[in-house]
């Protein structure tokens, strides 16, 4: 790729100080304020894609963020849509991908000579040059910010000292965001499992209560529970029951539908709410996540466990109380059905006061 030599310009952080002491950045009033009412992190990023885009009249802005291996996620774009929204972009051999890799800003000033696949899909959709930037916090990359214009050779040395300048400001932003999902997620989910915690259980049936009393709208709840869990660890081990509640948790969550909520409330037991489910429909959806669980037969070392488990529905209705009603009722039709015999779906039948 020798072509790319000519058209490829790298400037290393230390190349990107200010040319003059005396240089200023003189910014929108509405871009800072913007940034510092972002909620979340894909708010930021929306608000950082546009301003970027005003600041340089791109023609097309594009935030990527470290994926996982091997892998950046483009989470926001403005303007020309050349790379679509949530594209996965190997770090390997991709313009953009070099630039997170090495942390250092890169200039093309023209992706049609570029065969990398990022520079490809601009030059198909009218894009003449981009340019690329880390996004920096205490050293280490967190992704890139991108801007690209449909003429040629379009970016400048002072572009380029800018572009970084905001990348570094804006890369912090990036971390504290990234951060406070982060602490989000641990305190709403459960290590082991990675299923929702009695907290989110909480919350959620609340909410749906709320909306139930407000709106009529019903919903269900399932409290599931391992049949003979003790037994199973005491004969396979501890870390084999382990195993057993991550794999039936995923097993589960093949059952379930986008709204639907399932957490581990404790050791070996779990609670399903089914928006908008009667208890005659979601007795039915239960029965089948028992089945799919009898069926398992989950090969663990030189062992193949089979395993079972209870469940104890209840509709909410009209004479709870609370969400802490609905639960005691799926919870006393859960102690049914283990008296019955477990390996089996109870649900309770409310009495109607007259
Ligand atoms: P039942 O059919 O009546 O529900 O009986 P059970 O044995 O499942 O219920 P019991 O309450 O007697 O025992 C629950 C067991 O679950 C005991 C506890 O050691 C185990 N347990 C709780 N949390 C975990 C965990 O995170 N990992 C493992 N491996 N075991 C756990
Ligand atoms: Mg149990």
């Amino acid at each position: 790729m020798n072509n790319n030599k000519m058209v490829e310009r790298i400037y290393p952080p230390n190349q990107l100080t200010p040319l003059n002491e005396h240089d200023y950045i003189q910014l929108p009033i509405n871009f800072i304020h913007d940034l510092a009412q972002a909620d979340c992190l894909q708010s930021l990023l929306d608000k950082i894609a546009f301003w970027i885009s005003q600041i340089f009249q791109a023609e097309r802005t594009s935030i990527t963020l470290y994926d996982r291996a091997h892998f950046l996620k483009l989470y926001s774009i403005s303007g020309n849509q050349a790379i679509p929204l949530e594209f996965k972009v190997p770090i390997q051999q991709t313009f953009v991908g070099r630039v997170f890799s090495t942390a250092t800003l890169r200039i093309c000033d023209d992706v049609t000579l570029f065969e990398e696949l990022d520079c490809h899909m601009l030059a198909q959709n009218g894009m003449g040059s981009c340019m690329d930037a880390p996004l920096m916090h205490k050293g280490k990359c967190l992704g890139t910010l991108n801007v690209a214009d449909r003429a040629k050779f379009h970016y400048t040395k002072q572009q380029a000292i800018l572009l970084q300048c905001l990348a570094n400001w804006i890369g912090l932003n990036i971390k504290l965001h990234l951060q406070v999902q982060e602490m989000q997620k641990l305190t709403s989910t459960d290590e082991l499992t990675g299923t929702f915690n009695r907290r989110m259980f909480t919350q959620q049936s609340n909410q749906h209560m709320l909306l139930f009393f407000n709106t009529q709208t019903p919903f269900s709840m399932g409290i599931l529970d391992i049949d003979h869990f003790k037994t199973l660890n005491d004969f396979y081990g501890h870390q084999a029951g382990d195993y057993v509640l991550q794999q039936m948790c995923e097993h589960i969550q093949s059952h379930l539908n986008e709204h639907d909520f399932l957490a581990r409330i404790g050791g070996e037991q779990f609670a399903i709410i089914f928006p908008t489910h009667a208890v005659k429909d979601a007795v039915n959806r239960f029965k089948q996540i028992r089945t799919a669980i009898e069926d398992m037969k989950l090969p663990y070392q030189e062992e193949i466990i089979c395993f079972t488990v209870s469940i104890g529905v209840a509709e909410a209705q009209i004479t709870d109380l609370n969400a802490e009603t609905v639960f005691k009722r799926a919870d006393k039709a859960l102690y049914q059905a283990k008296l019955a015999g477990r390996n089996r779906v109870h649900f309770d039948v409310p009495t109607l006061s007259i």
